[in-house]
């Protein structure tokens, strides 16, 4: 059997965007309605197979809080792929998700696979999703803190890909609580990275 190929991945984004959710979606095939903060980073690793190939991530799942961002180097310095998050129920996350962007490619590797990823977007795809099938405005789980205002989408599939198109970067839009398009992005972005 061959070695595996070890790749290492960093997660980056504003903080509660879901990226230790996308992550323990990915390794664990797991979801915590209301998950504890991540303090400095979590390690995690997972692998996945690219033809005959058996990638192992080295995932780093970073805090998004703005007094861990001096830390981030630390994480991104010889990342070879790297997830930056937004939540698409907030504009302003995507314009943290581009500054992110806008510091790996200006410091990280040069041949850094970026994906950005548009999570949360069970909360706008209810009528895919078919799971409510009214649009009342209500919070039907009514379980869950801060969730009393009607959830709307605040940042489009086309302006983000757009972006994403500009940018060079894999795109997704994703749930990690439905399990949309996780294992999908992990096996692009293995199968985009440079195996020599
Ligand atoms: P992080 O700070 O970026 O690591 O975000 P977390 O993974 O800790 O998630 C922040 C909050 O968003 C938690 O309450 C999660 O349960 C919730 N969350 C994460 N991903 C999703 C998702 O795909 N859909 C929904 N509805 N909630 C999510
Ligand atoms: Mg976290």
């Amino acid at each position: 059997p061959m070695k595996p190929v070890q790749v290492k991945l960093v997660l980056l984004g504003e903080a509660a965007v879901g990226k230790s959710s996308l992550v323990q979606r990915f390794v664990n095939n797991e979801f915590q309605e209301n998950k504890e903060p991540t303090i400095g980073a979590a390690f995690l690793t997972q692998k996945t197979y690219v033809e005959d190939k058996v990638i192992k991530f080295e995932i780093w799942d970073t805090a998004g809080q703005e007094r861990f961002h001096s830390l981030a180097p630390m994480y991104y310095r010889n990342a070879q792929a790297a997830v930056v998050v937004y939540d698409v129920t907030r504009a302003p996350s995507l314009d943290r998700a581009k500054s992110w962007i806008k510091e790996l490619q200006r410091q990280a590797n040069p041949n850094i696979v970026i994906a950005l990823a548009g999570n949360k977007l069970d909360l706008v795809n209810d009528a895919e999703q078919g799971l409510h099938s009214e649009e009342d405005g209500h919070d039907e789980d009514g379980h869950e803190d801060g969730e009393d205002m009607p959830v709307t989408r605040q940042v489009s599939t086309e302006e983000a890909r757009i972006y994403a198109d500009e940018a060079g970067l894999l795109f997704f839009e994703t749930s990690a609580k439905l399990d949309l398009n996780v294992q999908e992005m992990f096996n692009e972005i293995a199968r985009k990275i440079p195996i020599e």
